[in-house]
């Protein structure tokens, strides 16, 4: 079939006479080459007009704004979760070091039983402590006991609230300025 003129008519975009828009629909309706070209045109067409030359809606700014708020906040948190295992790694670098280290100067079974010395000093150390909270129990009585662990109790509770509100208003500050 010889799809020319309309071809070019189709792609050309240029205004046809009411004669030449007659032949063409006649042409299409019976040529799907034709047909399936000024579809897509008319699609493509359609598709401009509804993308670009609409204006952005009143929230759009707004929305955008806040998305970026939301990445850099997002960026921040996987900043100090870097930094966490950052912080990890080198941990565990440092022990590793130290037990080769040791391992180097000394045999493996002095590395062991050194570490079971120290565990070992460790518990006593707590031991002496419980012993120490023991004595304090015996010496002073048990309501001035019970005052100093609510009091401490009741001060840690304060600042720890105080703390929270000011991270709280701190965040919500600088979620304001981000707007
Ligand atoms: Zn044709």
């Amino acid at each position: 079939m010889e799809h020319q003129p309309y071809e070019n008519w189709i792609l050309s975009g240029d205004p046809l006479s009411p004669s030449q828009k007659s032949d063409l629909m006649d042409h299409i309706s019976t040529c799907s080459h034709c047909a399936s070209i000024y579809e897509g045109i008319a699609g493509v067409e359609d598709l401009l007009k509804c993308a670009t030359f609409e204006s952005p809606s009143p929230g759009f700014t707004q929305r955008f704004q806040m998305m970026a708020a939301r990445r850099k906040e997002e960026a921040r948190r996987l900043q100090s979760y870097l930094f966490l295992g950052w912080m990890m790694l080198v941990t565990v670098v440092i022990s590793m070091g130290y037990l080769t280290t040791l391992l180097l100067i000394q045999s493996p079974a002095e590395v062991v039983s050194n570490i079971m010395a120290s565990t070992i000093n460790m518990a006593f150390q707590l031991d002496s402590l419980l012993q120490l909270v023991k004595t304090w129990m015996q010496i002073i009585p048990l309501p001035i006991t019970l005052a100093i662990i609510a009091g401490s109790a009741g001060l840690v509770v304060l600042l720890t609230s105080g703390w929270i509100f000011s991270i709280w208003k701190i965040s919500a500050q600088g979620v304001k300025t981000n707007e």
